[in-house]
Formats: structure tokens, sequence, C-alpha cells
């Protein structure tokens, strides 16, 4: 067609174009749901093993070209080949391998034992019903295990999908296309749509999808919301993070700083669950921000394709200007910069590794998501002053915990606003395919990944049968006399005191009134 539209493609690092992918219209939305429902009738018949042969191909598929599909998103993302090796290709790997062995057990119908007398004579069932057509819309920084991680689960939950990949990430799209196609699914199964983001929740809605799986911001989140409530389509909302560190005075110190630093700026800073803001305990604070300095001072930022670079550029443009007025404004505020890395100035969306001090919770840099290679560090005098501190916070994304004594940590833990906390390390756990992501607060609405992912890819339905051998059970109207003054005796034995208990006997026998 001549006159469609295209998204070009750019390395963020270089400017130079990657390719251009063809856009799609409303219209394709609305037909691609109604042939994503008629395919996924069928692909719902199968069984979880005939589904996990599909998904194994696929697997297959990734694994042989892992490298290769590697440097593309690290081309196209701008975060380094053994960052999107590490987190985006062997998240997917993995993950493969979890569903496909684990969803049977998790999903599979099961005999449901009745609990009081109503289901005495009854046999229950629980089944896990898939939800039809899900859409996916995702978002650029984790460009392929954010949206593998859902397309396997809606996959072998027995769902079709309708899938959109980010603007500024179309070429991951493309790898995500032919690892699809790989597991020669029914035809239509998956369809994948190029619009832009501001037309697409609308109209994916609109198309009548089941249920949307949503990865972004947080405003975005909440208009996606409003627009589902119109029918009442679910919504999985995985939204922002700011996340905090907590570094107790028992801390292992270089495993912090080094901790610090995977975290907060891996990918740029450009992490929903990376760290920052760092809370340190005042005995420990000078020697942990030394330990940090000299290893943020150490850090080579610039294009990912130099062997001597650690950490790559930021993906947008957009997203590199609101990071620069963020860090700006805090220095106007009187934050200082504690350490800086080193930073390849012919790099084009770079920025450098920033560490703050002198920072407090009116600025905006403490306040809010920065998403970006910065992070505020603060003291604290005591652990109830370091909890108030990590949840002064809309958001609860993630938040971790830095220290030896492990039973304190787990105290401290259990007391911080955030879906994941994890103690001595940070961020990973979205790697591991059956621990539940998701955030407390502004965060995020219901869990993505692991069971409670899975469950989250379908209706429950229970099945009753009623096996009782009289022709009307005892509560069918219109109930006899007799029949209500022994219920009020059987009533009262259960959730009476032992007074009420004892009447309660001497009606539901006797009759006694
Ligand atoms: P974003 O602007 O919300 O975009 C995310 C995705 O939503 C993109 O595919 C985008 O498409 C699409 N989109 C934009 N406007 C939309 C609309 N009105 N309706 C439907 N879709 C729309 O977020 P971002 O700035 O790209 O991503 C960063 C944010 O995501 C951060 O806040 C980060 O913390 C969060 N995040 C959260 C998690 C988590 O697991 N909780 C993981 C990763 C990222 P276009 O690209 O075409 O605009």
């Amino acid at each position: 067609m001549e006159n469609q539209m295209h998204t070009e493609a750019f390395n963020p690092a270089t400017g130079e174009s990657l390719g251009k992918i063809p856009q799609n219209t409303v219209q394709d939305i609305n037909e691609g749901v109604k042939r994503i429902r008629v395919a996924q009738a069928k692909w719902a018949k199968l069984s979880f093993s005939e589904r996990g042969q599909s998904l194994r191909k696929m697997q297959r598929h990734l694994v042989k070209h892992s490298e290769s599909y590697a440097r593309t998103i690290s081309r196209d993302n701008g975060k380094t080949l053994a960052d999107a090796y590490l987190t985006d290709i062997s998240s997917a790997v993995i993950a493969f391998d979890y569903y496909i062995k684990h969803t049977a057990r998790v999903l599979r119908s099961r005999r449901v034992k009745g609990s009081h007398i109503f289901s005495l004579y009854t046999k229950n069932s629980l089944q896990r019903i898939p939800l039809g057509v899900i859409g996916i819309i995702s978002p650029w920084n984790y460009p392929l295990a954010i949206p593998m991680h859902e397309i396997l689960m809606a996959l072998m939950a027995g769902n079709g999908i309708l899938y959109k990949a980010a603007s500024e990430t179309q070429m991951v799209g493309q790898i995500i296309q032919k690892i699809v196609d790989s597991g020669d699914l029914p035809a239509n199964l998956f369809i994948q749509v190029n619009v832009a983001g501001r037309i697409a929740g609308d109209a994916f809605l609109e198309a009548g999808i089941d249920k949307l799986f949503f990865t972004g911001s947080v405003p975005i989140g909440k208009k996606l919301m409003q627009k589902a409530a119109e029918t009442l389509t679910p919504v999985s909302l995985e939204l922002g993070g700011n996340d905090p560190m907590i570094v107790c005075a028992e801390a292992n110190l270089k495993k912090a700083a080094n901790g610090a630093i995977w975290a907060g700026f891996s990918n740029s800073g450009q992490s929903c669950a990376g760290v920052e803001r760092i809370y340190v305990h005042r005995d420990v604070y000078r020697p942990f921000l030394k330990l940090l300095k000299q290893r943020v001072e150490k850090l080579r930022v610039g294009d990912p394709e130099k062997k001597e670079t650690q950490i790559g550029t930021m993906t947008t443009a957009r997203q590199q200007k609101a990071v620069r007025e963020t860090l700006e404004e805090a220095i106007q505020q009187g934050a200082s910069v504690s350490a800086i890395s080193q930073i390849d100035e012919n790099t084009g969306q770079a920025l450098p590794a920033t560490i703050l001090t002198d920072v407090n919770h009116n600025m905006k840099i403490m306040r809010e998501e920065t998403f970006g290679p910065v992070m505020g560090v603060m003291s604290f005098k005591t652990i109830e002053e370091a909890i108030r501190l990590a949840n002064d916070s809309d958001l609860g994304l993630t938040a971790s915990v830095w220290s030896k004594n492990h039973r304190m940590a787990r105290h401290i833990a259990s007391q911080l606003e955030a879906g994941v906390v994890t103690i001595n390390n940070h961020l990973f756990s979205h790697g591991i395919p059956n621990l539940p992501w998701g955030g407390f607060k502004q965060s995020g609405v219901g869990r993505t990944h692991g069971e409670l992912g899975l469950l989250e890819m379908t209706e429950a339905q229970v099945i009753v049968s009623d096996l009782f051998p009289a022709n009307k059970q005892l509560y069918w109207s219109p109930v006899p006399g007799f029949i209500y003054n022994r219920w009020v005796g059987f009533v009262m034995m259960v959730g009476g005191t032992w007074k009420f208990k004892l009447k309660g006997l001497l009606k539901l026998f006797l009759g006694i009134k």
C-alpha cells in the first residue's frame, strides 16, 4: 500500500535509522479482535501440554537467535549488550520453562470440598476459563522481557492476544513477532499492531478485548482504568516506581554500593523497579558514600556498541529531557552532586550516572519517579525514620533492605509499602517467573507473573452438582414451620455461644421452641 504510514526506528546512541515499520489503523484493531476470537476458540480446546509444545518451539527459536536478538534490543533501546542479554533474553527464556511446566498445576479444574451443611450432597469443582482476547500494551524499557512474560501466561491459559509494542522499540516488536511465529500457533491467535499509544487504549477497549494488561506510566494507567470502566473491562496495571533502598548499620557496604549501581544505573536507570532513593544509617553514611563515589566515578556511559561502555544511553529524547530538568531543579533547590560518572559526549541520548546528596522530600527528585541514572542519598538515625521516609511516596513498586542481620531486615521489610521487598539485592526478582510482580499504592493494580499472574489470565467458574436424592431440598420454598424451627436451632449451634449452642441442639433434634 503506497499511502501506508510507517514508524521509523532509531538507534538512540547514534541516531542511525534501524528500519521502518508499517503502522496499523483502528480498523485493523477492530477486525483483529474478531479474528483473534475465532482462533482463540480453537486454541482453548487444546490441552496444556499441546499448548506447551508450541511454546517450546518458540523458546528454542529464541535461544537459537539469542545473541543476534540481544544486539537488536541493545541498538533499539540503548542498553548494553550484556544488559539486553541478561535482563531481556534470559528472563524470557527462563519464563518459558516455568509456564510450560507449571500452568497445568495452577489452572487445572479441581474438586472443592463443601464446607458446611449446604454442601452436603453436592459435588463442587472450580475451573479456570480463559478470558478470550487479552490486550497487551508494553513499554520500551524491557521491551522483550515484559511483554514475553504476559504473552506466555496468556497463551498457556488458552487466550488469544492483541499486542502493541512501544513506538520507540518497534524493532523489538519485530523480534517478538518472529518468536511467536516460530510456535506454529493457529493463524490470527496473536496479532501485533503498530499504533500510537494515544489511540491504542481507546481502540483496544472499544474493539472489545476481554482484559487489558498495561505496563507503563501512572497517568496513562489511570486514563485506561477510567476508559475500561465504561465496559467494566478488567485491567491489570503495572505502573511506575520510586524505589527506596535502606542501608542498615550492619550492612555489607561494598555489596550495598555495588547493588545500588546495578539497580540504580543499569538500563540507564530506566527500570520501573530501579533504586531511586537511598537511605543510609548515619553510622555508615560516610563510608558508604565513599564506596559509592569511587565506583560511580569509574563508570563509563556511552554508545553500547563500544567495548569500553558500561552503561548505555537513555532510550528516548523525551525521557532524557525530563531527567535533566528534574536534576537541574534539585540542584537549584540545594542538592549537591556528590559523584558523577564518565561520559562519551558524542553519544546521542546518554546521561551521566549521578549521585545527589543534600536532598530532601520536598524535592521532586525524591518524591517522584525520575526514571533515569540519578539517585539521591540521605542519612537516617533510627529504623523507624528510615521506614517512614521509604514509605513517604504515592508509589510502592519495590524496595530493598541491606543488612547482615536477616531477622532485622525481614522485620523492616514487612513494614515497607511495596509489592516486592528484596534483602541484600534489588530489581532482579522480575526475572524469577514464579514470583508475583506488582505494586502497592499507585504502582499498579493486580499482579503479573507466577501463579497469581496465570490466575489473572482467567475467569473463575464454579460448577456445583446437587446429588440430594429426595424430590425437594429442605431449604426450598415453601419451607414448612417445623423445618424452619430446626433450621434456627442449627444456626444457633453453628455460631452461638455455648448457651446458644445448647438451646440450638434442643431445637434441632427435639424441635423444642
Ligand atoms: P507510557 O508513556 O505510559 O507508555 C507505555 C506504553 O503505553 C507504550 O506502549 C505507549 O505507546 C503506550 N501508551 C501511551 N499512551 C497510551 C494511551 N493513552 N493508551 C494506551 N497506551 C498508551 O510509559 P513510558 O514512559 O513509555 O514507560 C515508562 C513508565 O513505565 C515508567 O513509569 C515505568 O516505571 C513504567 N514501567 C512499569 C513497569 C512495572 O512492571 N510496573 C515496568 C516497566 C515500566 P507509545 O510508545 O506508542 O506511546
